[in-house]
């Protein structure tokens, strides 16, 4: 069964949410752990969580996967800026703890002219600060299209912060489709050849979600704007070949296209469709 859900919204809590998911077929979900561009975070009602968990138990979900606010620069130049990431994170840490055992995505940040070099050093330290080795939330760090001065454009970037994380298997990598066809990693015609790359330099093993984005604009150009399943330059053919691929096929796939609910429904019939049984 494929597993599949879009980003949808917690600000009716989070059983709400695992029923939206249920009513467009999806068995897994992503959400913001609070307002993408702001700080704040509502107060986690432990009811509440225990009662998506026993939901995501009894229909069978994946992993869900939370996503840091957009805001969280690890690595900004300003020391302000990055010790506010750090409190943020580690709060998201604590509440994702009513909801033990999922996944929690963030941007590795943009080094802001500091140079690549020393966005990783402050993206390790801040993740040495901020892992416990209670916790049972694997983080993830999520590719990126490499626009403007953003850390994790390479897979050897990505691999350079997991190998300085001292609690390492805390650690993992979440996939975005549409940002790794904008950093120029050839999806639609090597999709073999770049998941090798991917195993020899990070592992395969370090792989937990996949982003499962369109782009609007084309291999190499360092964008990231996402399109509507098919409607970008990935297509739908190389989209259907990335969810039934053998070494991804049982991943759990998230779809941040730029839809409404009922858009979401229907992105998610055509995969369900499009999925090898
Ligand atoms: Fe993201
Ligand atoms: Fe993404
Ligand atoms: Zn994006």
């Amino acid at each position: 069964m494929l597993k599949i859900g879009c980003h949808l919204s917690i600000s009716k809590g989070f059983k709400a949410i695992g029923k939206e998911a249920l009513k467009i077929q999806a068995n897994t979900f992503q959400f913001f752990t609070r307002n993408p561009r702001g700080s704040k975070a509502k107060a986690i009602d432990p009811k509440d969580a225990e009662a998506l968990l026993m939901l995501m138990n009894e229909k069978q979900f994946a992993p869900i996967l939370a996503h840091a606010p957009y805001t969280l620069n690890a690595c900004s130049p300003e020391e302000k800026t990055r010790e506010f990431a750090v409190q943020v994170m580690a709060d998201d840490m604590v509440r994702m703890e009513y909801l033990p055992n999922n996944l929690y995505n963030f941007h590795p940040g943009t080094h802001g002219g500091q140079g690549s070099e020393e966005g990783i050093r402050q993206i390790i330290v801040q993740l040495n600060t901020l892992l416990k080795p209670e916790q049972t939330t694997t983080v993830l760090l999520e590719t990126m299209s490499g626009k403007g001065t953003e850390v994790g454009r390479t897979f050897e970037e990505l691999r350079q912060i997991l190998d300085g994380v001292i609690l390492s298997e805390k650690m993992g990598v979440c996939l975005d489709t549409c940002h790794i066809y904008d950093a120029g990693y050839d999806i639609v015609n090597d999709l073999d050849g770049v998941l090798d790359h991917f195993d020899q330099i990070i592992g395969l093993e370090r792989l937990y979600a996949i982003h499962l984005n369109d782009s609007m604009n084309q291999k190499g150009s360092h964008k990231d704007r996402h399109a509507k399943i098919g409607e970008g330059s990935i297509g739908l053919k190389a989209i259907t070949e990335i969810i039934n691929h053998p070494k991804l096929r049982h991943l759990p796939f998230f779809l941040e296209t730029p839809n409404d609910v009922s858009g979401y429904a229907q992105e998610i019939a055509l995969l369900r469709g499009a999925y090898d049984k």
